[in-house]
């Protein structure tokens, strides 16, 4: 199976389009033709989370060798639960916990995984050079992809964050991080800005490098070997309700997401095409709505205030992977999703066609909530069910009680409520005076749930990390560390 760059008719196999994260073009790899796949939907659902994965990525990624084994070195013994994510039913809605990995952020499912297909990759290519990850990150995919690629042979991982843009609790998560080809820099500016860096360094080192001992590659949603595995939760989902009785095979499910870069509800997307009965996608953004409206109009205008929320990871106003469903609601038109993206870097907008909204509009649906709704929505959700949640997970909660609900909803929980501490112990009514460590320990005593222990652990722990450089040192950068060594 051919993977196709969005921006041109550039097509390589699903082994090179890991290998290379982003295509040279500057688009992001496809695959043109996934409805059409052999894939055997209900076959899957009788599987257990593990077996499922293996189906679902031999299927995506056909290219790679020994898939089983695979998936058992990324996921055996790492998550906190024996089936990976779990499925709770909490009021009217069934949660999907998506955070029980390793950093409890629910990038681990894909980051457990990605580290293991890009050394595949490297041996069944027999590439010599050693691939250097680079990675902005809203929060959870730096310490997800540190942790995923530590140690790792024949890699090295740079990851960008913007300074004073993630949660105590996640900084702390980065800068301590160990290992001996990990590096970790703060960036003066937002995760856009981080973002177009890393972009820029793709595009503009890709010729330096071209016979140096070094390549580069992205541990970002843009790499599709991070899109792959994340598809995967979407079918234990929709299993696991069938075992409960809440559907039967072949009913349709509506997915509540919280979104930033559509990444996470492009899977959900490519799991409906695989053949999942899934009802609507429910995109939900924080103040940050960009999404919100272009799907409700058929415009994107990233021209518009940023705002910094407690829901950072979804602090994105230029959302990567939209790229990816407007090549197949476009009809797989690389020229046209070529002219929308040159727009969107020139003008800071385009619009689509009507064709193309509607065929989005098939599949999605999106609302948004402010800061204080979701304050709210975290309050009721503890009062009501005595469930708690994080601020990300609480937007797609609070989206989803504002609509009809027909179908049955789940709504995708993306976060430990203890990587956001202080902004749940305010929405709880409670003081968030104190470092993050005082805050886990004050919501721990308020709501009786575990703190996760890669979390509690962290308190000691050395800074080994302290550099910030400015938005437009990102290039630089990379090139200097890769030549300091
Ligand atoms: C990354 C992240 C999101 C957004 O996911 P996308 O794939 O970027 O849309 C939502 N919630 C949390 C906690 C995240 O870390």
């Amino acid at each position: 199976m051919d993977y196709q760059s969005t921006r041109s008719k550039l097509k390589t196999d699903s082994v090179h389009a890991v290998l290379q994260g982003l295509a040279p073009d500057g688009g992001l790899f496809a695959d043109p033709s996934i409805e059409k796949i052999t894939f055997d939907w209900r076959a899957c659902l009788k599987k257990d989370t593990q077996s499922m994965a293996v189906m679902i990525l031999q299927a995506l990624l056909p290219d790679f060798k020994d898939m089983e084994s695979l998936v058992s070195q990324a996921y055996k013994g790492k998550f906190e639960t024996e089936d990976l994510t779990p499925v709770v039913k909490v009021g009217n809605y069934h949660i999907l916990e998506l955070f029980r990995g390793p950093t409890s952020a629910f990038k681990d499912v894909a980051l457990s995984m990605l580290p293991r297909l890009v050394t595949a990759a490297r041996t069944q290519t027999g590439m010599k050079q050693e691939i250097t990850i680079l990675t902005a990150t809203s929060g959870d995919t730096g310490k997800a992809a540190l942790e995923g690629f530590k140690d790792v042979p024949g890699t090295r991982i740079i990851v960008f964050f913007p300074d004073s843009g993630v949660s105590e609790v996640q900084q702390m998560q980065m800068t301590t991080q160990e290992g001996s080809n990990v590096c970790v820099c703060a960036v003066k500016g937002n995760f856009d800005d981080c973002q177009r860096g890393v972009k820029q360094a793709f595009s503009e080192l890709r010729e330096t490098l071209k016979d140096s001992p070094y390549t580069l590659s992205s541990a970002n949603s843009i790499n599709i070997g991070r899109l792959a595995p994340q598809v995967v939760y979407y079918f234990a989902a929709y299993r696991d309700m069938i075992a409960d009785g809440t559907i039967k095979e072949g009913e349709a499910v509506d997915y509540c997401v919280p979104t930033g870069n559509f990444g996470d509800i492009l899977a959900g997307y490519y799991a409906k095409l695989m053949g999942l009965p899934v009802g609507k996608l429910i995109c939900a953004s924080n103040a940050n709505n960009v999404l919100t409206d272009f799907i409700n109009t058929g415009k994107y205008d990233r021209k518009r205030p940023f705002y910094k929320t407690d829901s950072p990871s979804m602090d994105i106003l230029v959302s990567s992977n939209l790229e990816r469903l407007l090549f197949l609601a476009s009809g797989r038109n690389e020229e046209q999703v070529s002219k929308w993206m040159a727009s969107l870097n020139e003008n800071g907008e385009f619009t689509v066609d009507e064709k193309t909204l509607s065929y989005i509009r098939e599949s999605f649906e999106a609302g948004h909530c402010d800061q204080e709704e979701t304050e709210k929505a975290i309050f009721r959700c503890w009062k009501e069910n005595h469930y708690l949640i994080d601020p990300h997970t609480a937007v797609a909660y609070s989206v989803a009680e504002k609509r009809d609900n027909t179908n049955p909803v789940v709504v995708l929980s993306t976060a430990s409520p203890y990587k956001f501490p202080q902004a749940v112990l305010r929405a709880l009514g409670e003081s968030e005076e104190g470092n993050g460590f005082d805050l886990m320990k004050r919501l721990n005593d308020v709501s009786g749930v575990q703190i996760p222990k890669n979390l509690s652990t962290l308190e000691g722990k050395k800074i080994r990390f302290n550099e910030s450089i400015d938005r437009d040192e990102i290039v630089s950068y990379v090139l200097n560390k890769l030549n300091c060594r």
